[in-house]
């Protein structure tokens, strides 16, 4: 039996033109914020206010080589104590080159609009190249804890070294967030979020949980909002936003478990997906430090880009999502069928492709990331009665298009390209090889994927499941699946993997310690066991 509130939101009608009003009026909230010039007299400047409306922390993001996003959103309880829920806020940040303030280099005014969820995207420009900033925010008497973030190396300046790490699938749920509280404390370059920050809805047995999402599954604007100031208030998830500036892609559950661009898990035609993206895309604005085009809001939001760091590692930040051909043959591990061998498939698009062929073809950093949701190796099993088994919900579900990426990265010649992965909630270590059922065909680039934060719970380092995909796939050189996150330094002569892991996330502050390192030489495509 289906809530009132599901079933509402079925009857919903789909207007693209209301999804068109409602990105427009997005859009002039988007440039009251963003240009300080229009702010005065359109927000509400706030003197004293009754309580901290800076519970939700801070963030940085989507560091150049001159400037960040700077990221805070207000309280509600706060402005709804104040009246002040429907006005525009002015908030003032400040950027200083120590922690304690002592010298303010930078200081500005911005609003956070009513339409926004009165959530602030400063982006500051102007900065010098690879320094690392301090920024807090402020309104009226009250001041915001301090964040530290990091600037890019202007692109062609060598540096010797880059730290950053990945995570991804932080199922609140099922376990603390333990790992990003030793993230916070590695004071990292970069922290790459590759998906699934958010679950739309419960996984798993709630005997085994260890806290409570705020309601059923969401699919409103309000809904969506509600689930982030869930995993938003976790403080070792706001200890690691404040570390270190952070690349965020999303996966499905920002959306709907498996969703493939307009195409529902279940019981949604194309039209109220598409309503429920434009929601859930637009609260994933509102939460995260990033930059977004001015009338991008609604149901189409193009956030795959490319960040520099130096002459050591470029990063192209793919959406594996949005775009994708719906899942062959249901979405699970099946055996081929006829639209799995279409080759008209994609999982990127055709703009999204182009523009990553494109810039594989002119890469000239010395480390080349694709940082995206899903496995590029092959993960084939054989399923009981000997037949092959593909799991169509990652690559292997679409074998032309990843055929193309491989022979891409093979004829360019991308310099050292390294692929990072998050959502199947394990460790992996894999050669990505021109042709996976060939063992001795070429090796044309790395792959490195990273376990969630904790999703699936506390976790085992072998299970069957493991130790079979391992033996059925030898181009696959490592599998673990305890909970962790992937950190990574970068030379012009290393790339250097370190899985950490901890022995349970059920319990707060386990110790967490690196369970195996894998490398990769530059000029040496394919991963070694340090
Ligand atoms: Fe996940
Ligand atoms: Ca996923």
């Amino acid at each position: 039996m289906l809530s009132q509130q599901w079933q509402d939101y079925l009857n919903s009608p789909y207007s693209r033109r209301r999804l068109l009003q409602q990105g427009a009026r997005l859009s002039a909230a988007l440039a009251l914020g963003a240009v300080p010039g229009l702010l005065h007299g359109a927000a509400r400047r706030l003197t004293s206010l009754p309580a901290d409306p800076f519970t939700l922390g801070v963030a940085s993001g989507d560091p150049t080589a001159d400037s960040v996003v700077l990221w805070t959103r207000l309280a509600n309880e706060v402005l709804r104590e104040m009246g002040a829920e429907q006005d525009a806020i002015e908030i003032a940040y400040e950027i200083s080159d120590s922690e304690s303030f002592r010298n303010v280099l930078r200081r500005g005014v911005i609003a956070a609009p009513a339409e926004l969820g009165h959530s602030a995207h400063a982006e500051v420009r102007g900065l010098q190249s690879d320094m690392v900033y301090y920024y807090r925010w402020q309104i009226g008497d009250v001041t915001s804890t301090t964040g530290r973030t990091k600037t890019a190396a202007a692109a062609n300046v060598e540096i010797p070294q880059f730290r950053f790490a990945f995570a991804s699938c932080q199922q609140y749920e099922a376990g603390f967030f333990t790992a990003y509280q030793h993230m916070a404390e590695e004071d990292f370059d970069l922290i790459v979020h590759l998906g699934d920050y958010i679950y739309e809805r419960s996984y798993g047995q709630s005997e085994n949980h260890v806290r409570a999402h705020e309601g059923p599954e969401i699919r409103n604007l309000a809904d969506y909002r509600a689930r982030y100031n869930t995993y938003k208030s976790d403080p070792d998830l706001q200890a690691a936003h404040a570390s270190a500036p952070w690349i965020v892609t999303w996966d499905d559950h920002e959306v709907d478990n498996n969703y493939a661009a307009d195409i529902g898990e279940d019981d949604q035609t194309p039209e109220q997906l598409l309503m429920r993206r434009a929601a859930a895309y637009q609260a994933f604005y509102e939460f995260m430090p990033i930059r977004l085009p001015v009338g991008r809001l609604g149901p189409d939001m193009p956030i795959y880009r490319r960040l520099r760091f130096g002459n050591l590692a470029e990063f192209n930040v793919l959406d594996t999502r949005q775009y994708r051909s719906d899942q062959a043959c249901g979405d699970r591990r099946k055996p081929s069928c006829e639209e799995h061998r279409d080759s008209s498939r994609t999982l990127l698009g055709s703009a999204q492709k182009e523009w990553l062929f494109n810039g594989l073809a002119t890469a000239d950093a010395t480390w080349n990331v694709l940082a995206q949701q899903i496995m590029v190796a092959s993960l084939r099993s054989i399923g009981e009665l000997g037949e092959e088994l593909w799991p169509m919900d990652i690559w292997d579900g679409y074998p032309f298009e990843r055929q193309e990426l491989l022979d891409r990265l093979d004829q360019v010649g991308t310099p050292n390209p390294v692929v990072i992965t998050g959502d199947i909630h394990s460790n992996w270590a894999a050669n990505l090889q021109l042709d996976f059922d060939n063992e001795n065909s070429k090796i044309v680039g790395s792959e490195f994927v990273g376990t969630s934060i904790t999703s699936g719970g506390d976790g085992r380092d072998m299970t069957d499941y493991g130790a079979a995909l391992l033996d059925n796939n030898p181009h696959v050189k490592f599998y673990n699946s305890q909970r962790g996150y992937v950190s990574v330094i970068l030379t012009p002569e290393l790339w250097r993997s370190d899985y950490k892991v901890l022995p349970r996330v059920t319990e707060a502050g386990a110790e967490i310690s690196i369970r195996k390192t894998y490398v990769t030489e530059a000029g040496k495509p394919g991963v070694q066991e340090a």
